[in-house]
């Protein structure tokens, strides 16, 4: 498969009032064409931010130290502002946590799809119209003419998500970065939104790059995995490789704390994630991991390959 987006070396941080605070170190992770690529890990731990990196939609006191972001082998940090405004919507759209956050609450959902459809296709009038309807039914909105016509508050939960997932498709984007897009709801939409979100994967080709702090969630339908804790990449694979053959302690611990398995005793990682303002020398995770060596308190590991695509950042398995 060809790489649509790659992350490569990332280092980013924060000004802050106490000096500059580094959040992701050298973070790399790349998407194929029509894949779902899951980055998972507890809140904080810089999932969010690197996806945001790649829209360039950072907090105004982030800094981008080094690395580069390759979408289609350009990279993304050099783009000007018409580039880049390209980019965010019709190449690269983004699903938030909150809905409400993208959809107008004074427009009906038709008007915003147009609009949409109108600056992304050129089309306009019944052409427009059309796409629309095309747009809502593949997100499997019910009675879509009628729902043409409501208001964002007049949807559920689950409906404004596939609303937004409509603009995207609309907008012909190639990349659909899902910021936990099922965690507002309950869990039956939950499983029906990545549902959609994989039928719409193998419809259409778009790639998924998943944000979440859901193993489980991802277990089903995503490709390829990435583990994050404290601003690093801790463990990448594909999904059924993960699974099957996890080699991070800190992947071990979550999948244990999965309640889903059934019959074993549930289990929770013991301490917090650092925050940006602790400093921590070598494996970041090592205040919390149950192998730790004294060579784990002083020297990082870095991501090397276990086998084809599997790669670990642990001094147990190098
Ligand atoms: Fe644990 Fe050491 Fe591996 Fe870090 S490097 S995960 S502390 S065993």
């Amino acid at each position: 498969m060809n790489k649509i987006l790659e992350i490569k070396n990332l280092n980013l941080g924060f000004n802050t009032e106490s000096g500059f605070r580094q959040a992701l170190w050298d973070v790399s992770l790349s998407l194929d064409k029509g894949e779902m690529h899951a980055l998972v890990g507890e809140s904080g731990c810089g999932k969010t931010i690197s996806a945001m990196s790649v829209l360039r939609l950072l907090p105004k006191n982030a800094l981008i130290k080094s690395g580069e972001i390759l979408y289609n082998g350009e990279d993304v940090l050099k783009f000007d502002k018409t580039r880049l405004s390209t980019l965010r919507g019709a190449k690269i759209a983004l699903i938030p946590q909150d809905p409400m956050t993208s959809l107008n609450p004074l427009y009906t959902v038709g008007n915003q799809l147009l609009e949409v459809i109108k600056i992304h296709q050129g089309l306009s009038g019944n052409a427009a119209y059309e796409k629309a309807i095309e747009a809502l039914k593949t997100v499997q909105i019910p009675s879509a003419e009628e729902r043409f016509n409501s208001y964002p508050h007049e949807f559920s939960g689950g409906m404004k998500q596939r609303a937004i997932i409509a603009m995207a498709l609309a907008c012909h984007a190639e990349i659909l970065i899902a910021d936990e897009p099922t965690t507002a709801l309950d869990v039956t939409i939950q499983a029906q939104i990545m549902k959609l979100l994989q039928k719409i994967k193998t419809e259409t080709g778009v790639s998924i790059l998943l944000i979440t702090h859901d193993l489980a969630l991802v277990s089903e339908n995503a490709d390829f995995i990435s583990v994050m804790y404290a601003g690093r990449v801790v463990e990448s694979a594909p999904a059924k490789e993960f699974f099957l053959n996890p080699q991070h302690p800190y992947s071990l611990a979550l999948l244990k704390s999965i309640p889903s398995n059934r019959g074993a005793k549930l289990e929770t990682i013991h301490g917090q994630p650092p925050s940006i303002y602790q400093e921590i020398t070598g494996c970041r995770f090592h205040p919390r991991c149950e192998y730790c060596m004294d060579k784990c308190i002083r020297e990082i590991p870095e991501l090397m390959l276990i086998n084809e695509n599997h790669s670990a950042a642990c001094w147990l398995k190098l």
